[in-house]
Formats: C-alpha cells, sequence, structure tokens
C-alpha cells in the first residue's frame, strides 16, 4: 500500500516566535490521535532549528521549501542540502511553481537540484503542473509530461523510487479554485502512466502522488478519497491548525 501524506508548505510565513505558536499547536492538537497519515511541515529556514527541536519525539517530520544545487560554496543568500539535513529536514520542496514563476527555476536547475536532494539523502518533494492557459489550449499532458522527464532525468529508478511527486495546477493555487477530484485524478492517473512507461508497473505504483492547490477542509476528503492521490501538500490552509488538522484527518 502507498504512503499516504499531507504536507504543510508554510511559504514565507511566520518568523520565529509564530513558528514556535503555530508548531506547539498543531503538536498538541495530534497528540495521542490515530492519525493514519504521514505529517509534514515546510516552515521558513529562519524557524527550522526551533521547529526541528519541537518536534523532536513526535510523529511530524520536517521539511524545507527550497535548496541550492551545489554543496557549497559562493553562492550569496542559498542554502545547501547538508545544511538543511544539519538542522534535522528530511524532505525539501523542489519545482514549486513559485520557485518556477517568480525565481525563474528551469526544469534544468530542478533536475540539479532532485539529484543533489537525493545525493544527500533528503526527500524531494517534486512539484508540477500547468497554467490556466495550457489547461484550457489541452496541453496540461504535454506540459506534464515535459516536466516529468526533465525532472526525473537521468536518474535510476532506485532513486526516482525515494521521491514524492505534487501535482499542483498552477491556477488553483492560491487562489481558491481547485481542480475538481476527477481534474484531478485524471492527471495523477497520467503521471502514474509516465512512471510506468518510463520505468515499471512497480514504481508507478510505490511512488506517492500529492495533490495540491487550494485544499482545504471542505474539498479535501472528496479529493483523497481518488484512487491514484495519495495525500495533499496544503499552502494557505496550513497556517491554520484546525483547517490542517481537518485536512489530516479527512
Ligand atoms: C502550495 O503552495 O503548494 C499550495 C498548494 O498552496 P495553496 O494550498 O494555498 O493553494
Amino acid at each position: 500500500m502507498r504512503r499516504r501524506i499531507i504536507a504543510g508548505n508554510w511559504k514565507m510565513h511566520n518568523n520565529l516566535s509564530e513558528s514556535q505558536n503555530l508548531v506547539t499547536k498543531l503538536v498538541n492538537e495530534l497528540n495521542n490521535q490515530n492519525i493514519n497519515r504521514e505529517v509534514i511541515i515546510c516552515p521558513p529556514f529562519t524557524s527550522l532549528t526551533e521547529v526541528s527541536n519541537l518536534l523532536d519525539g513526535t510523529k511530524i517530520e520536517l521539511g524545507a521549501q527550497n535548496m541550492h544545487f551545489e554543496d557549497k560554496g559562493a553562492f550569496t543568500g542559498e542554502i545547501s542540502a547538508d545544511m538543511l539535513k544539519s538542522v534535522g529536514c528530511k524532505y525539501v520542496i523542489l519545482g514549486h511553481s513559485e520557485r518556477r514563476t517568480i525565481f525563474g527555476e528551469s526544469d534544468e536547475i530542478i533536475n540539479k537540484k532532485i539529484k543533489q536532494a537525493l545525493n544527500a539523502g533528503l526527500i524531494p518533494i517534486f512539484c508540477m503542473g500547468e497554467t490556466l492557459e495550457q489547461r484550457e489550449d489541452g496541453i496540461t499532458n504535454d506540459v506534464i509530461n515535459n516536466q516529468v522527464s526533465e525532472g526525473i532525468k537521468e536518474l535510476s529508478e532506485e532513486d526516482v523510487n525515494k521521491i514524492i511527486i505534487a501535482y499542483e495546477p498552477i491556477w488553483a493555487i492560491g487562489t481558491g479554485k481547485t481542480a475538481t477530484p476527477e481534474q484531478a485524478q485524471e492527471v495523477h492517473k497520467f503521471i502514474r502512466s509516465l512512471l510506468r512507461e518510463n520505468f515499471s508497473e512497480n514504481t508507478s505504483q510505490n511512488i506517492p502522488i500529492l495533490y495540491g492547490g487550494s485544499v482545504k477542509p471542505n474539498n479535501a476528503e472528496d479529493i483523497l478519497a481518488k484512487e491514484d492521490i495519495d495525500g495533499a501538500l496544503v499552502g494557505g490552509a496550513c497556517l491554520d491548525t484546525d483547517s490542517f488538522v481537518s485536512i489530516i484527518k479527512a
């Protein structure tokens, strides 16, 4: 059975004390509850150490929102995989549409980052998704095909099996518009078919594929019920503990 995962992307929200409050509330809420999903939170860099300490002894795991593809060096303002590991990160979000569109990250850069994360022992949460224009032009599958093949280019099947994929249609991120469960399922199924073609049936059945894009307590259950949707990458709604917990329990 595939892993079921709910991941929260805090984006550029929460200073240190706000992070402490949010994570403390979350830990208290989930404490002693029988949750059958893995929970990952991805705070900003400045809160990682403190959040890592607060998560110690809990089942909630820690991820970062980005990293550089080099080991170290003259890259002012960047963070390395080793630095993330040293503060307790197990996961790193890579290829998020905000990194692609606002910061100009290409498929080539994302591929380098995925390789570097895997080499360092971090698990990439590899994001992909189409714009509204691409969907309306009927080229969603072409876009996804390209993002998948470029993102995992030259990776061994063993390494591919370590990653988590997140399908996040750009038009649904932070907009309040969600893909219908059927639209999301269709793309998830397509991603699985690409993994089957490029690797094997086992690999296509093994890799968790999360949906992201305005997942909220009122739509999570229908989305998560779909066969090929193994969890959610949650932005806005993970900043409110009640909403995030209700998605985790959906
Ligand atoms: C995201 O940033 O990954 C995301 C899905 O955001 P939101 O839930 O706010 O759409």
